[in-house]
Formats: structure tokens, C-alpha cells, sequence
């Protein structure tokens, strides 16, 4: 078992190159980043903790919103500090920035290679050729790559939950977003390297596995060419829930055009499948809708809600919104509030109107909410929610859970932390447990961000 899960996981090795890679953005770029070490592993890397120690730098990146872009380009004058200590080192910038500025990064004077997220099998020799010739990129977009058959080298501490990338890219075009253009268009993986990779992961001591997409409820594997064979996302998540009981599912993110009752129903017949749905609204407004080509309306927002409340009691359910996206009016942002009300999220990722260059909202709508105005709206949405997150935790004192343990707390290693099935953190004392293991607890308060609990 010892050498199996080793198998898997980071070798920190001194007599080999080392690597040391930052990752930001979401969960799919840590992934990536995982997919990048087993690539590098094969050709003699071994992962590092500090930049000091590597003979390579790796910065995997989010071009989402232009802060996360921003925070990229300050990482990037520490790397220059670096290069001028060790004048050897090589810096390569990887992901969704990589893909959207392409040459434009390539000329920043610190990089010395930039790699599109479909280019990752080509970093050997990209890096090689970086030390023989000078600068090198590869921002090719593919129609096929899914890194189907590369195992991805973990890099949590911890050993417990494990992200699994099901399909790459995405097709559908929200009018705000920059990642059909960054990460391509949509490719479902071959399901049967999906089960190997979450049994391996079971076999090797991994508790909860998150299947990750851009859009996984429109997963769709063809097969083989020439053959009949096709799976949707419902089929996927049975087949993985079938590994083991004691195995915890988690996925994301859902589209509240494409999520079914196929879907719900299959979540509800197995306990293993965590009772939480991410599924982003973006606004309330159904005039912001189309303008942001969500292809749904509030309506279809508010009766996908009653199916998930009907078919799945007692599961969590989070959102995205964006505040003061293109000519919203204050009748639109009312429109969200009375959404998030009626909804009661059990939480949301809240942010500004970030305009993002070449996306069709950036050429074909003026991004005209003042940026004051946009900034009253998201704290106006932040307070509600808030308060939201505070009632959902109240209703949940008094009763038990049972909790996958993540281990100590940030604030206090006597206490340990863990997530119940709704992806609610729990704090609580517990001697003698250990990340991995479950635990019931009872809720004895909360916070809106955590609830406080005790063994049961
Ligand atoms: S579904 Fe919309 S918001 Fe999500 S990645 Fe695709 S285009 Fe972007």
C-alpha cells in the first residue's frame, strides 16, 4: 500500500531538477497543475517548496477577472528578484493568462516560456529548448487533449480529497467570460481512464474525489469511433459512486440550463454523493440573463431550486453572481436580492463586473455601471448573503453529521476541521482522530462561515 501511494503523490528528491510551481484560479488549475508535475516527474523534476532551491519556476494562471492578472504580473517582479540571485533559472508561465496574452507575456523581460493549458505535454522540451535557444511558447489549442492517460502527481498535505478534471474547455460562450477562448472548446475524457484514476485514488487512501468540468452536466463521451457507446454525466457519477460507500463525491460546476433530474435522481439513490450543488445564477435579473447568453431564465433558475429541494432534501446549494455587469439597472439588482432571498443560498462567490478583453461583452456592450455603484451593489449582495449563510447554519444546530476529517484548524491544532456532505465546515475537539477519518459531530453553534460542533 506504502509504495502504491507513493505512486501518487510529489517526490521531493534534492538530487534531482527542481521545480517549484505556484498555482492560482480555480479548482481545474490546480488539477493542471497536477497533470504539469507528473509530466515533469517523467522527465527528471522533483517538486520544491521554495523558489530558492529551483532551477525552475512554474506560475500556473487565472485570467478571469483583471485583479487575478494583476496579482500574475506582481508574482512575476519577485521572479525577476530571484533571476537576478540565480541568472540560470528558468521562468515559464502556464494556463488561461499564458493562452489569452500569448506573445504579449512572452516579451515581459522575466519569461522565458509561456504554455497555453493544451500544451502541457510539450513543457520537456520547451523548457530544453529554452536553455539552447531562448524563449519559447506553445499556446496550440486542441480539439482532443483531455491528458486522459497522465496520472496527476498530487500535491495536497494532506492525502484526503483529490480533483479529478473530467472534460477540458467549454462551449458555451457566456458573453462575460474569457475561458472559452482561454481554455478551448468542450472535450469529454474517456470515463474509463475517470474510474481507474478515482480507484487508484481510493486504493491509495483518498476519502472524497471532486469531478471537475467547466460544465459537467454536459459531459458526453461518444466512445470509440464507430461505436454506439456514450455516457452523460448522470452515468459517470453512478459508476464513480459505485466504487466504494465510503468513498465521498463531490462535482462541479453545474449549468442551471443543462442540470437534470437524471442528475438530481442519481445524487439522491446514492448517500455517497455529497448533498451539495454549486450552481452559478450570475443574476437575478432575466434582462442580464440574455445579455449574459446564459441560455436560462430566473424562471428555469427557480424551478431547477424545486427540483434539487424536491429530489434531494436537505442539500446545500451555492452560487456565483456577478454585481453591475453591463447596463444593469437598480431594478436588476433587485431583481438578484429578491432571487438570492427566495433561494437562500447556503453560500456565493460574489463579485464586481471585471471586463475581460475579446469577449463578446467586451466588444459589443459598454461597461457602463459606475464603479461605485457596482461596488454598493456587491456589498449590498454580500450583507444579504451573510445573513443567509447565517440562518442556513443556525438551522442546522441541534442536529448531527457526519464529517470527513481534513485536519487541525488554522486557528488551533487542539481543534480539527472537517466538512460535512453539504460542504459545510465543522470545528470541533477530537483527540485520538486523524485527517481521513469520519466522525459524527453535533452542531452546538455557528458562525455565517463555520459551524461549531462537538462529537456526538
Ligand atoms: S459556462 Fe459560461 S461562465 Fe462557465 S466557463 Fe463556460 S462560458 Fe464561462
Amino acid at each position: 500500500m506504502q509504495n502504491e501511494y507513493q505512486s501518487v503523490r510529489a517526490i521531493f528528491d534534492p538530487e534531482r531538477l527542481q521545480v517549484y510551481i505556484e498555482t492560482y484560479g480555480c479548482q481545474m488549475n490546480v488539477n493542471d497543475s497536477e497533470v504539469v508535475l507528473s509530466i515533469l516527474q517523467k522527465a527528471g523534476y522533483a517538486l520544491c517548496d521554495k523558489i530558492e532551491d529551483a532551477s525552475l519556476v512554474l506560475i500556473n494562471t487565472c485570467a478571469i477577472r483583471d485583479n487575478a492578472e494583476q496579482r500574475i504580473l506582481g508574482r512575476l517582479e519577485v521572479f525577476r528578484l530571484e533571476k537576478k540571485k540565480n541568472p540560470g533559472l528558468v521562468v515559464g508561465v502556464l494556463g488561461c493568462m499564458a493562452e489569452r496574452l500569448k506573445e504579449q507575456l512572452l516579451a515581459h523581460p522575466v519569461v522565458d516560456l509561456v504554455a497555453g493549458p493544451d500544451a502541457y505535454r510539450d513543457l520537456p522540451r520547451l523548457i530544453a529548448a529554452v536553455t539552447a535557444d531562448g524563449k519559447q511558447i506553445n499556446t496550440i489549442l486542441s480539439h482532443e487533449e483531455t491528458y486522459a492517460d497522465i496520472s496527476p502527481v498530487r500535491m495536497d498535505r494532506n492525502a484526503v480529497s483529490a480533483y479529478i478534471s473530467i472534460m477540458r474547455g467549454c462551449n458555451n460562450v457566456c458573453s462575460y467570460c474569457v475561458v472559452p477562448y482561454t481554455r478551448g472548446a468542450e472535450r469529454s475524457r474517456d470515463p474509463q481512464t475517470i474510474l481507474h484514476e478515482a480507484r487508484e485514488l481510493f486504493a491509495n487512501g483518498y476519502k472524497e474525489i471532486s469531478l471537475l468540468g467547466q460544465n459537467v452536466d454536459s459531459y458526453n463521451w461518444k466512445g470509440v469511433p464507430g461505436s454506439e457507446q456514450t455516457m452523460d454525466f448522470a452515468d459517470l457519477l453512478e459508476q464513480v459512486a459505485l466504487i466504494d460507500p465510503s468513498l465521498r463525491v463531490r462535482f462541479s460546476t453545474s449549468h442551471p440550463k443543462d442540470m437534470s433530474d437524471k442528475v438530481l435522481y442519481t445524487m439522491a439513490k446514492y448517500p455517497n454523493i455529497c448533498r451539495h450543488i454549486h450552481l452559478p445564477v450570475q443574476s437575478g435579473s432575466n434582462a442580464m440573463l440574455e445579455k449574459m447568453n446564459r441560455k436560462h431564465t430566473r424562471e428555469w433558475y427557480l424551478e431547477r431550486i424545486e427540483s434539487i429541494r424536491r429530489i434531494i432534501p436537505g442539500c446545500s446549494i451555492t452560487t456565483d453572481v456577478i454585481a453591475g455587469f453591463c447596463g444593469e439597472t437598480e431594478a436588476d439588482h433587485q431583481d438578484t436580492l429578491d432571487l438570492f432571498r427566495k433561494v437562500g443560498f447556503d453560500a456565493a462567490f460574489m463579485f464586481q463586473y471585471s471586463e475581460r478583453p475579446g469577449t463578446k461583452a467586451a466588444r459589443h456592450f459598454a461597461d457602463d455601471v459606475p464603479p461605485e455603484v457596482k461596488t454598493t451593489r456587491l456589498n449590498e449582495i454580500i450583507a444579504l448573503q451573510n445573513s443567509l449563510s447565517l440562518e442556513s447554519n443556525r438551522r442546522d444546530i441541534g442536529k448531527v453529521f457526519e464529517v470527513l476529517i481534513e485536519g487541525p484548524s488554522k486557528r488551533s491544532d487542539k481543534d480539527m476541521v472537517g466538512r460535512t456532505s453539504q460542504n459545510k465546515a465543522c470545528v470541533f475537539k477530537a483527540s485520538g482522530y486523524k485527517a481521513g477519518d469520519y466522525v459524527n459531530v453535533k452542531v452546538v453553534d455557528c458562525t455565517s462561515a463555520t459551524l461549531l460542533c462537538e462529537l456526538a
